[in-house]
Formats: structure tokens, C-alpha cells, sequence
């Protein structure tokens, strides 16, 4: 028997605090598995849910769906090639690739499984995960780099492009100096769309800026309603991505967007979406959701992160700060993507 280390959780709750346990059994690759030594992993805000108890779905005690390590050993039937491999394991864990959704669109599998949810995920140093779900990693992207575009950069990319929008469209995200909405913002940039960033504080603006959005606005200053009128002819954005999930942004997405327009809910609530079929069917909005993307999206934004398109901005703690990290998460205190260093 040989043991690992793993960020633990007893018991999602809001009071739960996350720490080290030592004595965590490496798993065995089983047919089609890979085992994977982990050298770091993205913290995504659907963790935060989950170890909080407030989405109620974790159903083991290892989170973590944005891991990054080396291949180390096989299961039976899987091709050599994969070994010693960097590949990532995403929230993605399997589909049955059997059914009639998995024909439309693999990521919707309703008998899917998802790391950190109902299998133990990447807060730890080894992980077992079936070879075809996982993504090689190019050898140009950094392992701490490539994390975040395992679940914040891949659902960001795929909601830009189900958003439908051409050349010189408007496009707003709230939440945009977060994990998602800042990788979204240089997406959409180098897709020639112009971007109106919201959230708030001084440093998301300049990240938000930096990164190429034509105007930031701070929800908490500025009027936001009137700006974004003013800049789109009085129409509205073409669309609204909204990758926070906060109430109030899912609120004004619908003031911010114009008639024949999009909103795409990507950022996570259980609360009802804040608008009238009435206000849907004489507008002409199209509502769409969006969450993580199929291997083809996945391939091409890591190709657009290899060609300097797309910089994940990071910050890095240890896999013992989760406790931490998850606080300050909930507190929308993390400028881009934290980072767990996973130790060796
Ligand atoms: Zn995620
Ligand atoms: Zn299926």
C-alpha cells in the first residue's frame, strides 16, 4: 500500500475547513485509466460551491477538476504513448459516449462523471483518469499556465462562441476580472469583438484593461446601464457573458443587453433567472447556458495560449492554503486564477 497527500474535506458545509491528510491510498489505474502525479491545479469557483455545501453534490472528499500533472502509469489497454506524458484532468472525468445526448454533444452526458464531485479530483498528488478524457498539454504552456484553461479558460471559450457574435459586436462580461471572465476578455479580444469589462476595484480594472477590454466598469462606482447604452448607440450589447454568478449581474445582463441580443449563463446561481418569458418573447433574446467545452474547443484555445493569445493570470499558494484560497474565492478577493502548488 502506498500513501498520499491530499487536500481533505469531511464534510462540505460552510463551516468545513479543508486540510492535509497524509495517509490518502494512491489509486491503481484500472482498464483504460491513467495514473496521473499531479504538479498543480486551478481553483475553480464551483469548488467553492461544493466545499461549501451550498450546491450539496460532492459526494467525495477530494476537490479539484483543473490538475496538471505527469503520467506515470497505465491501466491495461492504454497506449503506450501516454506515458510520461503532462496532460490535465478537467471536470469532465468520463461520458458514456453511448447515448443519445453524447451523439449531440458529449459534455452534456447525463450519466457523466466529474471530478470532484463523484470521483475524488485534483487537490491531490496522484489521480487516476480514464486516457481519453484527459488533454495532452503542449510542451510551450507551463503547467501552472496551462491549469486554468482546463475549466475557467475552456467554459469561457465555448460560451464566446455559442454567443454567435461577428466581428466589431459588443460583448459585456461581468465578473470579468475573475478566473473565467479574464480569460474571457482576451478571447473575445483576439476574436475582434469589443469587450466591455465589469467588476470591481481597481486591479481587475487594470487586468481588465491590460488585457485589452475598450472600458471597465466598476459595478460599484460607475453607472453601468447608462455607459454601456451610451457606447452601443442606445441599443445594448450584442451579448452578455456573464461569468459571475451573482444575482444582481444576472439582474442587469438583462438591461445591458439589446433586442435580438444574448445573454449566456455561464457563472453559477440557484437563484431564478431575473427575467419575464414576456421580456424574452417581445425583445427577441436568445437565453443560452454554457458550462466547459468539448476536445476540439479544448485544442484550439491551448493552440491560442501557445501563440500568446490567451495568458492565464495567475496567482500561486500551496495545496495547504485551500482553506484559505476558498475564503478568499467566496469573497471575490482573487485577481485572474489561484493556483494550488501541489507538493512532490
Ligand atoms: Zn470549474
Ligand atoms: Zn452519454
Amino acid at each position: 500500500m502506498q500513501y498520499q497527500t491530499a487536500a481533505w474535506v469531511d464534510s462540505p458545509s460552510p463551516n468545513t475547513k479543508p486540510y492535509l491528510k497524509h495517509d490518502v491510498l494512491i489509486p491503481t489505474p484500472s482498464i483504460g485509466q491513467v495514473l496521473v502525479k499531479l504538479e498543480c491545479s486551478g481553483v475553480c469557483h464551483s469548488d467553492v460551491h461544493a466545499i461549501l455545501g451550498e450546491t450539496k453534490r460532492m459526494a467525495v472528499h477530494i476537490g479539484g477538476h483543473e490538475g496538471i500533472g505527469q503520467v506515470v502509469e497505465l491501466g491495461q489497454d492504454v497506449p503506450q504513448s501516454y506515458l510520461h506524458s503532462r496532460v490535465g484532468v478537467k471536470w469532465l472525468y468520463s461520458a458514456c459516449q453511448a447515448c443519445e445526448i453524447c451523439t449531440l454533444n458529449y459534455t452534456r452526458c447525463p450519466h457523466q462523471s466529474n471530478s470532484g464531485r463523484d470521483v475524488p479530483g485534483t487537490f491531490q498528488q496522484y489521480v487516476v483518469a480514464p486516457a481519453k478524457f484527459v488533454t495532452k498539454i503542449p510542451s510551450e504552456l507551463s503547467s501552472e499556465r496551462a491549469a486554468p484553461l482546463l475549466c475557467a479558460g475552456i467554459t469561457v471559450f465555448s460560451a464566446i462562441k455559442k454567443a454567435g457574435l461577428n466581428v466589431g459586436e459588443w460583448v459585456v462580461f461581468p465578473g470579468a476580472g475573475g478566473g473565467l471572465g479574464h480569460l474571457g476578455v482576451q478571447i473575445a479580444v483576439k476574436m475582434g469583438y469589443r469587450v466591455i469589462a465589469i467588476d470591481e476595484g481597481d486591479a481587475k480594472g487594470r487586468l481588465c484593461r491590460d488585457l485589452g477590454a475598450e472600458i471597465y466598469l466598476d459595478y460599484k462606482i460607475d453607472s453601468v446601464e447608462e455607459t454601456v447604452m451610451s457606447l452601443t448607440g442606445g441599443y445594448g450589447a450584442h451579448a452578455i457573458i456573464c461569468t459571475t454568478g451573482s444575482d444582481a449581474a444576472y439582474a442587469q445582463a438583462f438591461q445591458l443587453v439589446r433586442v435580438l441580443g444574448t445573454v449566456v449563463c455561464v457563472g453559477l446561481t440557484i437563484s431564478q433567472l431575473p427575467v419575464s418569458p414576456f421580456a424574452v418573447a417581445i425583445r427577441g433574446l436568445k437565453v443560452i447556458g454554457s458550462s466547459v467545452g468539448t476536445e476540439v474547443e479544448m485544442e484550439e484555445l491551448l493552440q491560442m495560449a501557445v501563440n500568446g493569445d490567451v495568458v492565464p493570470h495567475i496567482e500561486m499558494f500551496e495545496l495547504s492554503e485551500l482553506d484559505n484560497v476558498v475564503r478568499q474565492l467566496a469573497e471575490a478577493q482573487i485577481v485572474g486564477r489561484a493556483v494550488l502548488r501541489i507538493p512532490q
